[in-house]
């Protein structure tokens, strides 16, 4: 693999070749300033520094809707053509179509598409997955890529179920249920107010409308931080 150092000294040439508009000693000291930066640094001898781009806890839950997508939106056609390892991924479609998806170990982009920009009138998810999942199965086949592991759940995550109609903590009494990730402290903090269990009925017959009527769940629960954005966002990408 190339270096920072040579690729340093190769676009030295270059601009001594191309400059000729008096700006070349500004030019040249400018390149031997980040010569003698990349020397001093290592970076030459270590190869591409590798430094964290977003919070690990916000990364696993972009990570967490992908596998979602490949789960039960556009990328199950993977898992249906054998493609069993964990996995994450995007399909996209626009004149043309896309898939980007990653394991632990390898990831890969596909695009099918027409050289002067033709509708392709073919969905990502028919296009480029099936040639992704194909490339992916044959990667599983070296022992480089084999050994795809499970993305590890960051420090400062918490797991809640919650209630699939109220969006709130589930109780033993919500019909419907599902799992959801979220920031540790941003998760809901009230319990299901549709369905709780305990909930005193000086009416017979209450219902919906009875219990919005009290004083005590009238209230709409707090909003908490980007989980429902996100719930939304992980509806909106098993749709597309
Ligand atoms: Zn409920």
């Amino acid at each position: 693999m190339q270096t920072v150092l040579p690729e340093a000294q190769t676009y030295l040439k270059a601009r001594k070749s191309k400059d000729c508009h008096g700006n070349h000693r500004e030019n040249q000291q400018q390149v031997d300033q980040r010569t003698r930066d990349v020397k001093s640094s290592g970076r030459d001898r270590n190869g591409p520094e590798a430094r964290p781009a977003l919070d690990p806890r916000v990364a696993y839950l972009m990570v967490n809707l992908l596998e979602e997508v490949m789960r039960s939106g556009t990328a199950a056609g993977a898992r249906a053509r054998g493609f069993r390892v964990p996995a994450a991924g995007k399909t996209g479609t626009s004149h043309d179509g896309w898939f980007a998806g990653f394991t632990s170990e390898l990831l890969c982009v596909v695009w099918v598409g027409f050289d002067d920009n033709r509708q392709l009138n073919l969905e990502g998810a028919k296009s480029a997955l099936p040639i992704w999942t194909e490339f992916m199965k044959r990667a599983l086949e070296h022992s480089s890529y084999r050994d795809a592991k499970k993305f590890p759940v960051p420090a400062g995550i918490a797991r809640v179920n919650l209630c699939s109609e109220s969006l709130q903590l589930a109780t033993p009494e919500c019909p419907s249920t599902y799992p959801e990730y979220f920031v540790d402290g941003s998760q809901p903090a009230e319990e299901c107010q549709l369905h709780a269990a305990s909930q005193p009925t000086p009416d017979a017959g209450g219902s919906s409308a009875d219990l919005r009527g009290h004083p005590g769940p009238a209230e709409a629960p707090p909003t908490p931080i980007g989980n429902r954005r996100l719930s939304t966002h992980a509806q909106d990408l098993r749709e597309r």
